[in-house]
C-alpha cells in the first residue's frame, strides 16, 4: 500500500504523540522499579524458600495481602481458597485493567543447591513430597508485588484502576478439589469493578534474562481429554450376528477420527492434534464383549478449531455407533482453553513491551504445547500473556533448564524488567483509555 504525504506527516507526528504527562509517568515508573531491585529480589527469595502447593498458598497469600494493605489498597482475601485481589483506584477516572500472578509451587524436591533453596516438605494427594517453586511462580509474585508498589506511588497520575490478581492453583488442583483462574472468575474477580483487559507473564529459561517473547492469537495450547464409551451387546465369539460388536465399532471410530485433522480442519490456520491413546475392550478370545472404551487427547491453538473438533468427535463417534446399532457416549473434559492473545490488544501493547526491553529483545515465540490457565481470563476479556527470559548469560540455549525441573532457577536480573513491563503495560493501557469499541 502506498502512503500519501499526509499519512507520512501523521506517522511522524505520532512518534511524538506520547503526551508530556505520559512521558513523565514512564520515567517515574522506571525510576521506582529500579529503586525496588533489592526488595523484589528479597521477596522472591523469601517466597522461593517457603513454597506452597496448589490451593495451600496460605503464607504467600498472607504476605501479599499484608503488603497490598500497607499500600492502602482495597484488598479481598480467600478468593478461590487462597487468592488475593487488590484494587488500586487511580487519581482520575478511566478503565480497569487487571494484572495476574500465580502463586503455587510444585511437588518437586529442589536440587539447585541455591542458598535459599527450598527444604519444605508437603503432602500431595496422600503422598509426602518435596515442595519447590519449579515453575518460577515465586518470581511472578515478587514482580507483581513490585508493580503494586510502583503504581501505588503514582496513583494520582493513573487515569483508571488496576486490579492485582494473586491467583492460587495455576498448576491444577489436587484430585477432588477445584481452584485456579476458573474459580476466581466464578467468584467474580473480573467484576466489581468490571475488568476490560488483563495482562500476565511467565518466566522461563527459553529466553535470556532481559528479553521477552509473545505470540499473537493462539500462543499456548488448549488441552482436553476425551472418553468414548461404546455399548454393544455381548455374544459368543462364534455367533457374532447374535450381538453388537463394540470392538469392531471402536476400531472404526479410531479410524474415522483420523479424518478430523487430515480432512475436516483447516490446518493452515492453526495446527491441531487428535490422539486416541487408550482402547480397552474384552477379556477372552471367544467372547464379543458388552462394551469398549476409548480415551484420548485433543490439542488446539484456536478456539474455533477447538470447538469444531469437539463437535466432530461427538458426531463421528455417535454416527459410527448408530450405523451398527450401538449406543455411544462421548465425554470431553473442559480442560484448559487456548492461551489466546487478543490480536488488537496485542498490537496495541507490543510497542510498550519493546520500549521496556528494547526492539531487538522482544521476539515472536513459536507455539507452545504446554497449557496455561490464564487462558480462562482470556475467554472472558481481551488478554495479553507473554514470556520473560530468565536464562543467565552464561547458559547456552541448548543447556536451558526447563520449568518443572528440580534444577530450575532464573537470573534475578529478569525481575526489575518484569516489574517495568507490567507497570508500563497497565499505565499505557489506561492512558489510551482502554481498547476502544471496535469489535473483532
Ligand atoms: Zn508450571
Ligand atoms: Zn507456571
Amino acid at each position: 500500500m502506498r502512503k500519501n504525504r499526509l499519512q507520512y506527516v501523521w506517522i511522524l507526528a505520532c512518534l511524538w504523540c506520547t503526551s508530556p504527562a505520559q512521558a513523565e509517568l514512564k520515567t517515574a515508573i522506571n525510576r521506582a522499579a529500579d529503586a525496588l531491585n533489592d526488595q523484589v529480589i528479597a521477596w522472591r527469595r523469601d517466597i522461593h524458600a517457603h513454597p506452597e502447593l496448589s490451593n495451600r498458598e496460605f503464607r504467600t497469600a498472607a504476605l501479599v495481602a499484608e503488603h497490598l494493605q500497607s499500600l492502602g489498597m482495597q484488598v479481598q482475601t480467600g478468593v478461590a481458597h487462597t487468592g488475593v485481589v487488590g484494587l488500586l483506584t487511580g487519581g482520575r477516572p478511566g478503565p480497569v485493567v487487571a494484572l495476574r500472578a500465580d502463586m503455587d509451587a510444585l511437588p518437586v524436591v529442589e536440587k539447585t543447591g541455591l542458598p535459599y533453596a527450598s527444604t519444605v516438605r508437603g503432602e500431595y494427594e496422600g503422598a509426602e513430597v518435596g515442595v519447590m517453586h519449579a515453575c518460577g511462580h515465586d518470581n511472578h509474585v515478587a514482580i507483581l508485588l513490585g508493580v503494586a508498589t510502583v503504581l501505588s506511588g503514582l496513583r494520582d497520575q493513573l487515569p483508571g484502576s488496576v486490579k492485582f490478581i494473586f491467583q492460587p492453583d495455576e498448576e491444577g488442583a489436587p484430585k477432588g478439589e477445584t481452584g485456579g483462574a476458573r474459580q476466581m472468575i466464578e467468584e467474580g474477580v473480573l467484576e466489581n469493578p468490571s475488568v476490560s483487559a488483563i495482562f500476565g507473564l511467565h518466566i522461563g529459561q527459553q529466553g535470556l534474562a532481559g528479553s521477552a517473547s509473545f505470540r499473537e492469537r493462539g500462543f499456548m495450547a488448549s488441552a482436553q481429554r476425551f472418553d468414548i464409551l461404546i455399548k454393544g451387546r455381548q455374544t459368543h465369539g462364534a455367533r457374532p450376528w447374535a450381538g453388537i460388536d463394540p470392538v469392531v465399532i471402536g476400531a472404526q471410530i479410531v479410524s474415522a477420527l483420523q479424518t478430523i485433522v487430515s480432512r475436516q480442519i483447516d490446518i493452515t490456520a492453526a495446527p491441531a492434534v487428535v490422539t486416541v491413546g487408550a482402547f480397552h475392550a474384552g477379556i477372552r478370545n471367544n467372547i464379543v464383549p458388552e462394551t469398549a472404551q476409548l480415551s484420548g487427547t485433543i490439542r488446539t491453538f484456536d478456539p474455533l478449531v477447538r470447538k469444531q473438533i469437539h463437535e466432530k468427535i461427538t458426531r463421528i463417534a455417535t454416527a459410527v455407533g448408530q450405523a451398527q446399532g450401538a449406543e455411544v457416549v462421548v465425554e470431553i473434559d473442559p480442560g484448559v482453553p487456548v492461551t489466546y492473545n487478543h490480536p488488537r490488544l496485542t498490537a496495541k501493547m507490543v510497542p510498550t513491551l519493546r520500549e521496556v526491553y528494547g526492539r531487538d529483545k522482544v521476539y515472536i515465540s513459536e507455539r507452545v504445547t504446554g497449557a496455561e490457565d490464564f487462558a480462562f481470563y482470556q475467554e472472558q476479556v481481551p488478554g495479553f500473556f507473554f514470556f520473560i527470559g530468565g536464562r543467565p548469560l552464561d547458559v547456552l540455549p541448548e543447556e536451558a533448564i526447563p520449568n518443572h525441573s528440580p534444577f530450575f532457577y532464573v537470573d534475578e536480573g529478569a525481575l526489575v524488567p518484569g516489574v517495568k513491563a507490567l507497570s508500563q503495560l497497565a499505565a499505557d493501557y489506561l492512558a489510551a483509555g482502554g481498547l476502544g469499541a471496535t469489535s473483532d
